[in-house]
C-alpha cells in the first residue's frame, strides 16, 4: 500500500504529479528522474493524462499504456537505488461510470491515482464534452462557441463534475480542485470572490472530507500567476479541518519539478 503520510509528513522532497512524453509533458520520463535526483528528491510519481473516451490531443492513448509501465520498470532498474518512482495517472472524470471508478482504471497496476476534471458538457449538446482547462485564449473562444457566454453555467458544471467524481471514487488524490477559478476569473473579474462560488468550493471540500480523499495543493501556476489550486484563501480551512494534503508541482518541464512547492508548504505551515 502506497504510504502518503510517510511521504508528505517527512521533509523529503517529492512530486506526485508529473507529465512527460506520454501526454503533454515537454521532456521524457528519464529527464525528470535525473533532474529529481540532482535536486535531492526522494519520491517522484508520474501522472500522464489518462486514456479518455473523448477527443483530446493531450491524453495518452490506450495503446501506449503498456509502454508506459515498461518505461517505469526500466527506470526503476536504473535509478531505483536513488529515488522512489511511482506509476500513476491523472485520470479524467468525464461522466457517470466514465472516470477513475471504471473497471479499466481499477484494473491497472497503478501505485496511486489522481482524479481530475478538465471537461464539462457543452451547454446545448450535453453529450459533447468540452475542455475548460487549457489556456485562457482557447477557453474564451469556447465560452462563445460552446457555452453562450454563460460563465456561471461553466463554473457550476465544473464543480458538479467534481462532486460526481468524488461520489463515484476510484482514486486517491483530488487534483486541482478549484482550477476553473483561474480561467473563470479572467473571464469575469472577481467571480471567484462571489459567495455562491465560495459555497461551491466549500461544498466540494466537505464532500472530499466525507470521502477521506487526499487533497492536492497544485503549485503549477504559483510563480507565473500567483495562484494555487485550491486557492491560498482556502489553506486556513484545510488546516482547520486537518485535511490530508499533498503538494504537487504538476510539472510539464523537469526544471519546474519543485516550482511553487516550498512556498506552498511554508504558507501551509505558518497558517
Ligand atoms: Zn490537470
Ligand atoms: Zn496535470
Amino acid at each position: 500500500m502506497f504510504d502518503f503520510k510517510k511521504i508528505t509528513q517527512s521533509t523529503d522532497l517529492y512530486n506526485l504529479h508529473t507529465h512527460t512524453q506520454f501526454c503533454d509533458g515537454h521532456a521524457n520520463m528519464e529527464e525528470f528522474v535525473t533532474e529529481a535526483i540532482d535536486l535531492g528528491f526522494t519520491h517522484l510519481g508520474f501522472t500522464p493524462h489518462s486514456p479518455i473516451s473523448v477527443e483530446s490531443p493531450v491524453n495518452m492513448s490506450t495503446e501506449s499504456v503498456k509502454d508506459y509501465f515498461d518505461e517505469i520498470e526500466r527506470l526503476r532498474r536504473l535509478y531505483g537505488d536513488r529515488i522512489n518512482l511511482y506509476a500513476s495517472m491523472e485520470i479524467d472524470y468525464v461522466s457517470v461510470g466514465d472516470g477513475p471508478s471504471s473497471d479499466y482504471f481499477s484494473n491497472l497496476p497503478l501505485d496511486y491515482r489522481i482524479g481530475s476534471v478538465h471537461f464539462i458538457p457543452d451547454i446545448a449538446n450535453p453529450s459533447e464534452m468540452i475542455d475548460v482547462d487549457g489556456k485562457f485564449n482557447g477557453f474564451k473562444a469556447r465560452m462563445g462557441k460552446n457555452f453562450n457566454g454563460d460563465i456561471e453555467y461553466v463554473v457550476k458544471s465544473f464543480f458538479s463534475q467534481m462532486m460526481a467524481m468524488v461520489d463515484e471514487g476510484g482514486f486517491d488524490i483530488v487534483g486541482h480542485m478549484d482550477k476553473i477559478g483561474f480561467n473563470a476569473s479572467q473571464y469575469r473579474d472577481g467571480i471567484d470572490e462571489e459567495p455562491w462560488y465560495d459555497r461551491l468550493v466549500i461544498d466540494l471540500f466537505e464532500n472530499i472530507m466525507d470521502h477521506h480523499y487526499i487533497i492536492e495543493i497544485n503549485t503549477k501556476a504559483w510563480l507565473q500567476r500567483n495562484r494555487f489550486y485550491p486557492n491560498l484563501k482556502y489553506f486556513g480551512m484545510l488546516k482547520r479541518f486537518n485535511a490530508p494534503v499533498v503538494v504537487n508541482s504538476d510539472a510539464h518541464y523537469p526544471t519546474l519539478i519543485n516550482s511553487g512547492r516550498l512556498e506552498a508548504i511554508k504558507l501551509l505551515n505558518v497558517l
